[in-house]
């Protein structure tokens, strides 16, 4: 086994996957002898991109396989939002904000799991605790994951100890007006007009089981009512039309608008529309429009479930 610890956020990376495992392998290295690397599992997002960028740091490598690799996991404990072949590697810690998943050790572990609005205030508050101050641009990753996570603290999974730790981190980071830099981060995310229903529905997709049942719930974000308008006829015929491709017994889209704070639920698939008119009583007879719905994780994988579950 070679002498590096990988640090690594889950696959379809998203901005705090990638930012937390730059910044978690950062503090590693500074308060240990080791040698710990970030690595990715998958294509960084055009929002990632941004945040790389403005704050001129690389993506980290591209991990394609855990045997025989040491590897410690932040935002997520899920086998399968995990690397290839996680059982054959060792994971050394767990660092993240979400259910408790099906990751299995052979050993105790470090497993750090706070309800918090995301990762990288968990790893910030690492910072703290060793007393490391995080150099500019790793506090620029650090605060642009918690804007991403929280929708620049709008979503219900957003706590106080998210907003003070990115308050903390703009001033580290410089970033003067936290609103702004966050919309220019969201619109970089959302150039959605040059993309393909495929690329628009992977960015954010996430598959599920409960009872029975295995679904999907895809998300998209937009700060632009008529882009995300203009998206729903378009991502209903591409969820129709390539259905079983998907390998599940129901796919859900968010069409999510940070602004306005609330969700198109789009629903496809044999008892889809259904489920979500049990899950979530939807005001209207012919669409699911969920007013304040903007979390996934917290307002709408729950009520799925307890739904399927039941049946
Ligand atoms: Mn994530
Ligand atoms: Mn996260």
């Amino acid at each position: 086994m070679e002498n590096l610890t990988w640090v690594i956020g889950h696959k379809n990376p998203d901005t705090d996957s990638i930012c937390s495992a730059l910044a978690y392998a950062a503090l590693k290295n500074e308060v240990t002898m080791e040698g710990f690397v970030a690595g990715r599992l998958g294509d960084v997002s055009p929002e990632t991109q941004f945040v790389l960028d403005h704050f001129g740091v690389n993506a980290p490598e591209l991990l394609a396989d855990g045997k025989d690799k040491m590897l410690i996991l932040v935002d997520h404990n899920e086998v399968a939002q995990s690397v290839d072949n996680l059982n054959e590697g060792v994971i050394k810690e767990i660092i993240d904000h979400h259910k408790i998943g099906d990751v299995q050790t052979k050993e105790p572990i470090l497993f750090r799991n706070m309800p918090l609005g995301c990762t990288a205030t968990i790893i910030y508050m690492n910072y703290l605790e060793y007393d490391v101050k995080p150099a500019p641009a790793i506090a620029g990753l650090l605060c642009s994951a918690i804007l991403s996570d929280t929708l620049a603290f709008r979503s219900p999974t957003c706590t106080k100890m998210d907003k003070m730790a990115a308050e903390e981190l703009a001033g580290i980071a410089g970033i003067e007006d936290i609103q702004a830099y966050a919309k220019d981060m969201f619109a970089a995310g959302s150039n959605l007009a040059e993309k393909t229903e495929k690329e628009i529905f992977y960015l954010d997709f996430k598959k599920f089981t409960a009872g029975n049942t295995t679904y999907g719930v895809g998300q998209v974000t937009s700060m632009n009512a008529d882009e995300l308008a203009a998206l729903k006829g378009r991502m209903e015929k591409y969820m129709q039309d390539t259905f079983a491709e998907h390998e599940a017994d129901m796919l859900f889209f968010m069409l999510t608008d940070i602004l306005e704070e609330g969700s198109e639920l789009l629903c496809v698939g044999e008892g889809a529309v259904e489920t979500a008119k049990a899950a979530f009583h939807p005001e209207s007879t012919d669409r699911v429009y969920l007013p304040g719905a903007v979390s996934r994780k917290k307002q709408i994988i729950p009520q799925l479930t307890e739904v399927l579950e039941a049946k």
